[in-house]
């Protein structure tokens, strides 16, 4: 049996960042569904699908074949044969991915390579439905969040730093949107799995969270 965390939560609310770090620690493979999320949005935008054509989105999704891999000990996402990691972290791919994400046909086709890559190694993985449909018996699930203001400012510093032109209150709204989709759609929405531990993000340092999970994730370890 390998050893499994599953790490949900609203947009930004640094699942990945703090994903990252654990996996270092604990020795973990890092699996970013949200990136498998984003190639097939990718594949939608490029083929011209529109965000409002739901069974359009579902019929297209079975062209795309997303595979994941790693180089240099960080995840690629391959959409056809393609890497397009380079392509996946954009404004468009974002709301697109939260429109398409809602299909049934995309999350059976996803979750199910997801479920795949767990059976055989040791995973931190995060998204919006690990603890509740993809890992249900996942060791340690937490539920990663912050208020939707602290989201957006850390969203909006990281663009700064990056010399990308954006406004607080636009991003904040794009979030604030992304997560109302995400949890109100009918297949897999997000929200807290009953077992999965609350961290809330807003008033601690990226450091304090990485800790807080390592120790739990330690904890359980220790207790087989
Ligand atoms: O985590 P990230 O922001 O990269 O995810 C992009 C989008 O993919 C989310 O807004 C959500 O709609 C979708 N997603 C999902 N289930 C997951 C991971 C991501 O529906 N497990």
């Amino acid at each position: 049996m390998s050893y499994c965390v599953a790490i949900d939560g609203p947009a930004g609310a640094g699942k990945s960042t703090i994903a990252r770090l654990v996996a270092k620690k604990m020795n973990l493979v890092y699996v970013d569904t949200g990136a498998m999320y984003r190639a097939m949005a990718l594949f939608m935008l490029r083929e011209k699908v529109s965000r409002d054509d739901p069974e359009g989105i579902s019929r297209k999704c079975e062209e795309a074949d997303i595979t994941i891999g790693y180089e240099n000990g960080e995840q690629v996402v391959y959409l056809n044969g393609e890497n397009v990691n380079a392509f996946l972290r954009t404004e468009e791919v974002s709301g697109m991915a939260s429109v398409s994400s809602a299909q049934k046909a995309v999350r059976v086709k996803l979750v199910s390579l997801q479920k795949q890559l767990a059976k055989t190694t040791d995973v931190i993985m995060d998204g919006r439905d690990i603890g509740t449909c993809v890992l249900p018996d996942a060791d340690v699930k937490i539920y990663l969040t912050a208020s939707s203001s602290v989201r957006a400012k850390r969203r909006y510093d990281e663009l700064q730093a990056k010399g990308e032109k954006c406004s607080l209150a636009e991003i904040e709204q794009d979030i604030i949107d992304r997560d109302y989709r995400d949890m109100h759609r009918e297949e897999s929405p997000l929200r807290r799995a009953e077992d999965a531990i609350l961290v809330d993000t807003s008033d601690m340092t990226i450091e304090e969270v990485a800790e807080k999970i390592s120790g739990i994730c330690e904890a359980k370890k220790r207790s087989f």
